[in-house]
């Protein structure tokens, strides 16, 4: 015991507000902050991320780190910093926003790897079995790292050096994780349908993939496959294996590209409108000049939004600085993808859910390394590792997948506008329909506002006719509740009989969203969750769209026994089955999350943007950001469902999804019309959706949050204590409700910015869940800080035995 020893801090991804502190192994180096390492944690090994270097602490307790991953840093200062800040500002713990952050599986960074010698292979066997096993791993004579070769910690670590000092292992520099050179593309095999038919049988995943192909004409990646159909390599053998596809190895896309099109490969060729112009100028002056300068940029459905983004990527690389560009959902728009990878070969990198956990790993290198320098991904893409981002781009700003729901509970909005602050960059929130918060923060200046205020060649946004479906017939079997309206009716035979597309929006999946005892009223409510199971399959099974579970339909009630049970309103599979039997020989899709998890979203798409099918029949994936030009027009079946969540946002979220939707009608020569169906015609954010007034709906919707203090105008947090128990859940939630209070109570002579406003606890909405008691806790106040004081000073740190407490900042849904 000479060398003195070293302590660092070490973020771990545990759901726990704090790092922990371990010793580095004896001789070495206190490794860097961003260097990844595995360590002991209670029974078990972590993988944790070191924080900083701890001065000496009290001595003894610590236990010391089991391996040091990395040679070198994998998460850059920049991103370190910025997931502690966010961790901080959502009560989230380090550990996890890290995770979050950073690929699962990706590699050592320039960690050193053994290789076997001669001597090694051919030598007399060494007696210790740390050496043997050591020997055998490596004897295929591929190189491996430290952390690959059997055994653990120090006993490892003298048997490598044993073993090099003998000769029989030597150290090779490690090297960057390298994508392969080549791919395996698939292309369909030159037969007849009969004889595809034969030999496909009844594999109705091999179809779908077949039919993929052959309508994609040309040979595809895994990757595009995997992306469009969901399906997997295995899939693919089987049906090389029948002769229905071959493979080949082709040299991957993004090397040829690079090498043939980066000269070529160009902005689009329109000349900017004025008005784009404008927002341009703003954006790229920012970008070179090094300031930091957030915007919104509110333009209507169809305004070239698309095309700012990319000229202002475009101006980021020319600038020599990298940019981030965040959408909702890739898989349902995945032409802004191709867009982002035709215009900049060679330096985009694309992150999405498809992608395995090495194509991750490979995305996040080139982008560390300084290779790709625009990036395109969902949510978590907010983290990638661009070095300089002088751009960051949040596209449809309003959409709620951009809060994570689940523990770290970030927002990627919060994520980006930090790092733009830090990068001195330009920092653009999109959207047609911006949230209250953007709208809120453009009208007091504290962002730009640049508006792309009409349609591209003045393309007139559609007409919307709201239909009260109070004064339509339904039909016997509708029970006064009619599913198409008859102007609804006749608008779509035109547009068929034209040749042209619609898009039918309702927002429930499945069949009908509950089943009814006609004789006692018994609706068939989940046993693990208090919500009714909404019917699939045509009848004949009941799911719960909460914790999925699902049973198959009784044919009697078990409650009275009663035979006359009958499903209720209507989901986008009924809605399709009404929808052949009105318009028999049209072709429809639907696009919900059943058909996106069966088939791929990408490939529900594919089939209506190449005219397969006239009709795309789904829910909210339907509204967005697509750009279908033959689509004349659109039917909202039903407009209230969102209107009656019990959640402040709920008026919000009805009107930009009806001006989401809508704003896909009449994007191309024809114009567009849309037909909204609902129960409350008068209804404000129904009446300014029909007129593409966001303007009007937000200053309407900020009255009413300044009134009833929400955000903007208040930050708030949910505090969400469940229990198997229930008595448990309502006794912990009543303690945390009694701290809160009594820190009002103490500080009376606080300003109004600092006083908490407290609501609860109370039973959730949703009261139960899988098998869970949930109270909710709602705390607000005027400014940040003192909300978090407030969780501070509130929340255990250890919740009591059999309960889980969920802290929710900023929460975008209330259930
Ligand atoms: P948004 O994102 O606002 O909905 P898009 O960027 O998709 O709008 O633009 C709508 C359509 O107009 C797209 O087909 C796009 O290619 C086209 N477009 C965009 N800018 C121009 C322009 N300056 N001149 C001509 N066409 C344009
Ligand atoms: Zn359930």
């Amino acid at each position: 015991m000479s060398a003195p020893l070293h302590r660092v801090s070490v973020a771990l991804p545990l759901p726990i507000r704090q790092s922990f502190t371990y010793l580095v192994p004896e001789g070495e180096a206190p490794p860097a902050p961003g260097t990844r390492v595995r360590v002991p944690f209670a029974e078990r090994a972590l993988t944790g991320v070191v924080l900083a270097e701890s001065p000496g602490a009290a001595p003894g307790t610590e236990r010391a780190i089991l391996e040091i991953l990395d040679d070198e840093p994998v998460c850059p200062p920049e991103l370190l910093s910025t997931a502690r800040r966010v961790a901080e500002r959502f009560f989230a713990s380090t550990g996890e926003v890290l995770k979050s952050a950073l690929p699962a599986r990706l590699p050592a960074t320039g960690a050193v790897q053994y290789r076997i010698t001669d001597k090694g292979l051919l030598g007399a066997r060494p007696s210790s079995p740390e050496e043997r096993a050591i020997l055998e791993r490596l004897a295929s004579g591929e190189a491996a790292r430290v952390a690959e070769l059997p055994g653990e910690g120090r006993a490892r670590r003298e048997a490598l050096r044993r073993l090099e000092e003998d000769g029989r292992v030597r150290p090779v520099a490690g090297a960057r994780l390298r994508a392969p050179r080549v791919e395996l593309a698939w292309v369909a095999a030159a037969l007849s349908a009969a004889q595809r038919d034969e030999s496909l049988g009844r594999s109705r995943r091999g179809r779908e993939v077949l039919d993929y192909l052959v309508a994609l004409g040309r040979p595809a990646t895994s990757a595009e496959i995997r992306l469009s159909t969901g399906a997997g390599t295995t899939l693919l053998r089987s049906l090389e294996a029948k002769g229905l596809v071959r493979s080949f190895e082709e040299e991957r896309r993004d090397l040829r590209a690079g090498r043939s099109e980066s000269q070529t490969a160009t902005a689009s060729t329109f000349t900017p409108t004025p008005a784009q112009a404008a927002a341009l100028d703003a954006i790229t002056s920012a970008i070179r000049e090094r300031r930091y300068f957030p915007a919104l940029l509110q333009g209507v459905t169809g305004s070239g939004k698309t095309e700012v983004y990319l000229r202002a990527i475009r101006a980021a690389l020319d600038a020599g600085r990298g940019a981030i560009w965040l959408v909702p959902e890739i898989s349902l728009t995945p032409v802004f993808a191709r867009e982002l990878r035709r215009q900049f070969p060679d330096r985009a990198a694309v992150l999405h859910s498809a992608l395995s956990e090495r194509e991750r790993a490979e995305a996040w290198d080139r982008v560390r390394s300084g290779e790709a320098l625009a990036v395109i991904g969902p949510r978590s893409a907010a983290f990638a590792p661009v070095a300089d981002p002088g751009l960051f781009v949040v596209d449809e700003e309003h959409d709620a997948s951009y809060k994570q729901r689940e523990s770290p509970r970030y927002d990627a909005r919060e994520v980006v506008a930090l790092r733009a602050k830090e990068n001195a960059s330009a920092l653009v929130f999109g959207s047609a329909t911006p949230s209250a918060e953007a709208f809120h923060a453009a009208e007091v200046g504290r962002v730009a506002r640049l508006t792309l205020p009409e349609r591209i060649a003045s393309r007139p946004l559609p007409e919307v006719r709201i239909v009260d479906l109070r004064r339509e017939p339904a039909l016997p079997e509708e029970k006064g509740v009619p599913l198409f309206s008859r102007p609804l009716v006749e608008r779509l035979r035109d547009v068929f009989a034209r040749g042209e597309q619609a898009i039918l929006l309702q927002p429930r999946r499945g069949f009908a969203p509950f089943l009814l005892c006609r004789d006692c009223g018994h609706d068939f409510r989940c046993d693990q969750c208090s919500v009714a199971r909404t019917v699939h399959d045509h009848g004949r099974r009941l799911v719960c769209h909460y914790c999925g579970k699902g049973v198959p339909k009784p044919a009697r009630c078990p409650e009275c026994g009663g035979g006359l049970l009958e499903a209720i309103g209507a989901g986008t599979e009924r809605v399709a089955e009404r929808f052949a039997s009105l318009f028999p020989g049209v072709t429809s899709v639907v696009l919900d999350r059943d058909s996106a998890r069966r088939r791929g979203a990408a490939a529900v798409i594919e089939d209506f943007q190449s005219g397969r099918a006239a009709c795309l029949i789904g829910t909210q994936m339907v509204a967005k950001g697509h750009d279908f030009p033959n689509v004349t027009a659109v039917g909202v079946l039903s407009a209230d469902t969102l209107l009656h969540f019990p959640d402040f946002r709920s008026a919000e979220k009805t009107f930009q999804l009806l001006a989401q939707v809508a704003g896909r009608a009449g994007r191309g020569d024809a114009p567009g019309t849309v037909h909204v169906q609902t129960f409350h015609p008068e209804h404000p954010a129904i009446q300014l959706a029909a007129r593409h007034d966001a303007e009007a709906f937000e200053m309407q919707e900020l009255a009413f949050r300044r009134t009833f203090f929400y955000p903007p105008f208040s930050e708030l947090a949910a505090i969400l204590v469940s229990s198997p128990r229930r008595e448990r859940a309502e006794a912990a939630a009543a303690d945390i409700g009694t701290a809160l209070r009594a820190m009002g109570r103490s500080r009376p002579g606080v300003a109004p910015r600092g006083e908490l406003r407290i609501s609860g606890p109370a039973p959730a909405p949703l009261e139960r869940l899988q098998g869970r008691w949930r109270f909710q806790i709602l705390v607000r106040a005027g400014d940040r800080r003192a909300v978090l004081g407030a969780l501070e000073a509130s929340v255990p740190d250890r919740p009591p035995a059999g309960v889980q407490i969920a802290v929710d900042v900023d929460p975008q849904d209330l259930m």
